[in-house]
């Protein structure tokens, strides 16, 4: 069985007083949540607030990306030691914004996952098609090149302790939600390539969760597909009773 992983991405948004006031209210609604796995990752300065206000609780404090050295002259970036250091144990990888904001490639998504794992955070690394590749008929092509130029050159041990997030570009922010049998259809896409590459027990075990517009009145209908293993909420994750409502769908 895979536990689902109800992950949440503040992006850019809430400072340390924020964080605070986001988990005084969303402890108590999701203390009884042992049916997944709770994510929060919130932007790097609020980290230490987040994994404060998380201790003693069954949530997880994750960071939006890292950088794949441990340490140097790198200005502005931060690795995967200093993240732990803080009580990090997840961070994204290759969100689309990532990609497109700051041209993140496979390449660097593959260095970006080694070096995650190096130091035991789990990646959650992200896929995903434009728009305009979904509607030329390219999603498949596009997801099957993301996953083997980047997670493709893993070890079988590195893949088995990774969890895919796949996220069509046009779904995020939007408000135009994949529906529950597009996000499946790529998500067994994306199984079938991890089958093919890593086997049928790795490909089994692997959580794929979607993200794009998830709100409380989707999860359920999303849930609802045995493919989805999860999701990951951006701006419906900001407010605690919004995302408890997604997290006990
Ligand atoms: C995201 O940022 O990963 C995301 C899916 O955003 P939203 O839920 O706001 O579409």
């Amino acid at each position: 069985m895979r536990k689902p992983i109800m992950a949440g991405n503040w992006k850019m948004y809430k400072t340390a007083v924020g964080t605070t006031a986001f988990f005084e209210k969303f402890r108590s609604l999701v203390a009884a949540s042992d049916h997944c796995e709770i994510v929060i990752c919130p932007p790097f300065p609020n980290l230490p607030s987040a994994v404060e206000a998380a201790k003693g609780t069954r949530i997880h404090i994750g960071a939006q990306n890292l950088y794949w050295g441990k340490e140097g002259a790198v200005t502005g970036e931060v690795s995967g030691p200093m993240l732990v250091c803080v009580g990090c144990t997840h961070v994204l990888i290759a969100h689309s914004e990532r990609r497109f904001y700051f041209g993140e490639t496979d390449d660097v998504v593959l260095k970006k996952t080694i070096a995650a794992l190096e130091v035991s955070l789990t990646p959650i690394v992200c896929v995903g098609e434009r728009l305009e590749e979904r509607e030329s008929g390219a999603t498949g092509r596009v997801l099957v090149e993301q996953f083997q130029n980047g997670l493709g050159g893993l070890t079988p041990e590195q893949f088995s302790k990774i969890v895919i997030a796949y996220e069509p570009v046009w779904a995020i922010g939007t408000g135009k939600t994949a529906t529950p049998q597009i996000a499946a259809d790529a998500h067994r896409l994306i199984r079938g390539e991890a089958r093919a590459r890593f086997g049928a027990d790795a490909a089994a075990a692997l959580r794929i969760l979607y993200g794009g517009s998830v709100k409380p009145d989707n999860v359920k209908s999303l849930m609802a597909q045995p493919e989805i293993d999860g999701v990951l909420v951006g701006g419906a994750s900001l407010d605690p009773i919004s995302f408890a409502s997604i997290v006990n769908f």
